[in-house]
């Protein structure tokens, strides 16, 4: 790398948590440059014509309830000023029982209840006292790493709940409507479903779905690193791509810089850090434990899905895994190293609520499944099997299709460790404590390099937090650093001063 215009802070990585780190950064005031190993910057938040000229696919997130949520957003009002525009459907996500009969779960609670049977009351009773403080509730755990909760009590009664597996809150119901759907939003942990805490990952996208709703992007996701890249241009931030960095050590090229922070996962950090670390140090970061892989499938589409139930046809998003024990032994298959035969899907129709993405008359759409870590088998018949069962002639509506496994995820983003694409499993211990047992889950055991990654609190999803909250702690400790050197800078004024 050659010598490189003097920096306060390098970023490395412009995943959203990489821009948003940038960002803070930069509104306090310091110089900071972005290095982004790919051609193009954003990670996760981007879209490209991946099929087809004028079909427009997002490469991973597309569903946005954290953004909508995120103080990080709602602090450099980000949703405000135009640049992303959420589209809001009716219903935040449909989940198929059985290919003809599907449980849409909508914006309002009370039509959701409709759809729930006789399971409508205990639904209730589960998610209205967490609505009833959903802004405090929402922020306070988004935010909760570094700041006091709002709302001690509202937290408190959601973290009791939050830490129980699925299996345990599918005791509240009788009926397989609501326990499938619990098990569907369960099984974006991808963790088994009696695993700790994949009832609080079901919960708190239940409260999402309810509270601010499952939103997109108009025109793409890209739509948020766009305006994000705009807000770093106008502070003078440059983002450079194709600079992929091997070591720390190549960032002395910028100073070196006070403050470097990584949108990179745990292992990353090892390898970048070399012989800076200790070898314990090395090892507990060499040992973090990442989860299974993700398969994903996008199509363009001649035609809408032909689902067999007309609620799927109003929801953006639409769980395929039939009843609770189907999705549970799809999760439990992954997490023994099995692919399922009949794997849980999550499946994204983005031209349900914007027809933008697509030519007049065509359709985009994708769908993930877990697999296992690293996995390299293309698992696109078996998704596509499952498509076909709830919606009949899926196969014929389909005019391109292009398919990314686990492993060829990770070549892709260097952060998807195996197809991971969550920074790491989502245990109790890394979802309460970080990837380090730290009291300041962003430090790392090099001073003055921080993580802002997925890897670190709150975790995956597009909401910025982790870079944002990971630039406070980089802030913080500069500041204390700057504290105590002046309070030693006048102790030896003052010792020097008392020399006879
Ligand atoms: C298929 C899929 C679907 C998803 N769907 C959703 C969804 O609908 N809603 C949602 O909220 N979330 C979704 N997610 C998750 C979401 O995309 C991530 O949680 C989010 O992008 C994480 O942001 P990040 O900044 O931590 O990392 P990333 O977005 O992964 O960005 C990391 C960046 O760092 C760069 N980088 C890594 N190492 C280096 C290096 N050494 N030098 C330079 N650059 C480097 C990478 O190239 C990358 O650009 C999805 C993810 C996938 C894969």
């Amino acid at each position: 790398m050659s010598r490189r215009r003097d920096v306060d802070a390098v970023v490395v990585g412009s995943g959203p948590n990489g821009l948003a780190a940038a960002l803070a950064l930069a509104e306090a005031g310091r110089t900071v440059v972005v290095l982004e190993g790919a051609a193009t910057p954003g990670g996760g938040c981007r879209t490209t014509e991946r099929t087809l000229p004028g079909h427009r696919h997002d490469v991973c997130a597309t569903v946005l309830p954290l953004l909508a949520a995120s103080p990080f957003a709602t602090a450099i009002g980000l949703l405000a000023d135009g640049a992303v525009r959420l589209l809001t459907p009716e219903v935040s996500f449909a989940h198929v029982l059985d290919g003809s009969q599907a449980v849409a779960v909508a914006r309002s609670l009370e039509v959701t209840l409709d759809g729930l049977g006789r399971d409508g009351p205990a639904y209730r009773r589960l998610l209205a006292p967490l609505l009833d403080h959903a802004d405090a509730l929402v922020g306070d755990v988004l935010a909760s790493h570094r700041s006091w909760p709002s709302d001690p009590i509202a937290l408190a009664a959601f973290a009791r709940l939050a830490v129980r597996p699925a299996t345990g809150l599918a005791r509240r119901f009788d009926g397989e409507r609501a326990r499938a759907v619990l098990a569907g939003l369960a099984a974006h942990a991808t963790r088994p479903l009696d695993a700790p805490l994949t009832g609080g990952f079901a919960l708190f996208l239940a409260v999402l779905a309810h509270h601010v709703g499952w939103p997109l992007a108009a025109g793409g996701t890209q739509a948020v690193t766009d305006a994000l890249l705009a807000r770093l241009a106008a502070l003078g931030v440059a983002v450079e791509t194709g600079s992929a960095v091997g070591t720390l050590d190549e960032l002395d090229a910028y100073g070196p810089p006070r403050l470097v922070l990584l949108d990179v996962t745990p292992r990353q950090l090892a390898a970048l850090a070399g012989s800076r670390l200790r070898p314990s140090q090395r090892r507990s970061l060499e040992g973090y434990r990442y989860g299974p892989g993700v398969h994903k499938v996008d199509w363009a589409l001649s035609e809408p899905v032909p689902w067999r139930s007309d609620t799927c046809r109003a929801a953006p998003t639409v769980h395929l895994g039939g009843d609770f024990a189907a999705v549970a032994r799809a999760q439990a298959d992954v997490a023994a190293g099995r692919h399922p035969e009949r794997p849980s899907c999550i499946v994204v129709q983005p031209t349900v609520v914007d027809p933008s993405r697509a030519p007049a008359g065509r359709h985009v759409l994708w769908a993930t499944c877990a697999v296992p870590h690293g996995s390299t088998r293309d698992v696109t018949a078996l998704v596509e099997a499952e498509l076909e069962r709830a919606a009949p002639g899926f196969r014929d509506v389909v005019v391109a299709r292009a398919s990314t496994t686990a492993a060829a995820s990770e070549a892709v983003n260097p952060n998807h460790v195996g197809g991971d694409i969550n920074g790491g499993a989502a245990t109790l211990a890394h979802t309460l404590v970080g990837p380090q047992v730290r009291l300041d889950p962003y430090r790392t055991p090099l001073p003055g390099v921080f993580l802002c990654s997925s890897s670190v609190p709150p975790g995956g999803g597009v909401h910025g937090m982790c870079g944002w909250l990971a630039a406070q702690s980089a802030l913080g400790a500069e500041a204390a650093r700057a504290s105590k050197n002046g309070r030693s800078a006048r102790r030896g004024t003052s010792a020097r001063n008392s020399l006879p």
